[in-house]
C-alpha cells in the first residue's frame, strides 16, 4: 500500500492537463504542474489554465515552466518537492505535424519521456500513469476495441511515439520490479469543465472534429468540412468514440487510487465512452443541443482516417471502478459553454501568477 499525496503532472496546462489537475485537487492530491506552452497559453510565466483551476477549486498549485528535455531543471524539481506519483501528459499532439517532423516528435516525445524516467528512478519514484492513446492499435481488426486488441500496426509517428513509449515502459518495468505504471490509452477527448471557465485552446496545427465545429458555430469559418460521406457506416462519416475530459480526468484518479492500493507494474486501460457516434450524429446532436446550426459539406476522406473506432471499457469498469458518466448533449453543452464564454480561448483573461510560484 503506497500513500499517494503529491502528484506531479507534466503537460499540466494542457487541455486534458489541466482538467486532470482539477480532478485531483478535487480529490484531496497535492498537485506540482509543469508545462513547456508548446500546446497551452502562457501568461507572464504563468499558465493561464491552471490559474482558472486555481480559481474554481479555491486551491493552490505549484506551477513550473519547464521542458521535459531539459533534464537538469526537471532533477532540479525533483530536488525541491517529493513526489509520490506522476501524471505523463506532456507530448507533441498533431498527426499531421508529426508526418512532416518526425524528428522533433521523436526527440520531443520519447527523450522527454526517457528523462522523466531517469529522474524518476534517480528520485526513487517509481509510480507512473501515462497519457497514451487509441492510435496504438492502428486499424481495428475487431470492434469494440479491447486492450488485447493487438497494437504496433501504427499509421502516423504521433501514435508511434506512443506506441514506443508503452514499450520502454514495458521493458522498464521489466528490468525493475519497483516500478509501478498504468497507462491509459485515451479514445477521442471532447468537452470541458462545467464551469466553462476552462477547455480546449488549441494553440497551433489542430486538426480535431471539435474545434472545427467551434469555428463554423462561431462563424469564424463558413462551413464544416466532413471528411468522407462513403465509410461503411449506418450514414456513411466517420465513427469514434467521444469522451467527456471531465470523465477522462475522473479516470486518472480511479488510476491513482489503483496504483495506490496494489503493485501494478504494468496495466493498460481504455479509456472511452464506449460508443460509436459518427460525424454526422455529432453534428446533430450539437445543433440541437446549442440551437447553433453548423453548415457543412461532405468533402473527400482525409489521409490516414479510419472508418470506424471505438472502445470496450468493460477493464476499467471492472479494475479501475470507473465509467463515462456524461452524454454527448453533456459534452456539446459543456463545450459551448466553454467556447460562448471563451471565443478567443484563453487570451487576455487570466489572473496572474509568477514562476514556480502556486497559482491563486
Ligand atoms: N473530421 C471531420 N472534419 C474535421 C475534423 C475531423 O469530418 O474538420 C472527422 C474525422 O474524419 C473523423 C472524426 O471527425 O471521422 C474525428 O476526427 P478527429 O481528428 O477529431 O479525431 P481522430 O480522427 O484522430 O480520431
Amino acid at each position: 500500500m503506497t500513500n499517494i499525496k503529491t502528484v506531479f503532472v507534466t503537460g499540466g496546462a494542457g487541455y486534458i492537463g489541466s482538467h486532470c489537475v482539477l480532478s485531483l485537487l478535487e480529490a484531496g492530491y497535492n498537485v506540482v504542474a509543469i508545462d513547456n506552452f508548446v500546446n497551452s497559453v502562457e501568461q507572464q510565466e504563468s499558465a493561464a489554465s491552471l490559474d482558472r483551476v486555481s480559481r474554481i477549486t479555491g486551491k493552490k498549485i505549484i506551477f513550473y515552466k519547464c521542458d521535459l528535455l531539459d533534464i537538469q531543471q526537471l532533477d532540479d524539481i525533483f530536488n525541491k518537492h517529493q513526489f509520490d506519483c506522476v501524471i505523463h501528459f506532456a507530448a507533441m499532439k498533431s498527426v499531421g505535424e508529426s508526418i512532416k517532423q518526425p524528428l522533433m516528435y521523436y526527440k520531443n516525445n520519447i527523450v522527454g519521456a526517457m528523462n522523466l524516467l531517469d529522474v524518476m528512478a534517480a528520485h526513487e519514484c517509481y509510480q507512473l500513469v501515462f497519457s497514451s492513446s487509441c492510435t496504438v492499435y492502428g486499424n481495428p481488426i475487431f470492434l469494440p476495441i479491447t486492450e488485447d486488441h493487438p497494437i504496433g500496426n501504427v499509421t502516423n509517428v504521433y501514435g508511434r511515439t506512443k506506441y514506443f513509449i508503452e514499450e520502454i515502459l514495458k521493458d522498464s518495468v521489466n528490468s525493475d520490479p519497483k516500478w509501478n505504471v498504468i497507462s491509459l490509452r485515451y479514445f477521442n477527448p471532447v468537452g470541458a469543465h462545467s464551469s466553462g471557465l476552462i477547455g480546449e485552446d488549441p494553440t497551433k496545427n489542430f486538426s480535431n472534429l471539435m474545434p472545427y465545429i467551434a469555428l463554423v458555430a462561431l462563424g469564424k469559418k463558413p462551413t464544416l468540412s466532413i471528411f468522407g460521406g462513403d465509410y461503411e457506416t449506418p450514414d456513411g462519416t466517420g465513427i469514434r468514440d467521444y469522451i467527456h475530459v471531465m470523465d477522462l480526468a475522473e479516470g486518472h484518479v480511479a488510476a491513482l487510487k489503483k496504483l495506490q492500493s496494489k503493485q501494478s507494474h504494468l496495466e493498460v486501460f481504455n479509456l472511452g465512452s464506449g460508443q460509436g457516434t459518427s460525424v454526422l450524429e455529432f453534428v446533430q446532436t450539437f445543433e440541437n443541443v446549442t440551437g447553433v446550426k453548423v453548415p457543412y459539406i461532405i468533402e473527400a476522406r482525409r489521409e490516414g482516417d479510419i472508418g470506424s473506432m471505438y472502445a470496450n471499457c468493460d477493464l476499467a469498469r471492472t479494475k479501475l471502478g470507473w465509467t463515462a458518466k456524461y452524454t454527448l448533449d453533456d459534452i456539446c453543452r459543456d463545450f459551448w459553454r466553454w467556447q460562448s464564454l471563451n471565443p478567443n480561448g484563453y487570451k487576455g483573461n487570466s489572473i496572474t501568477s509568477t514562476n514556480g510560484d502556486t497559482c491563486h
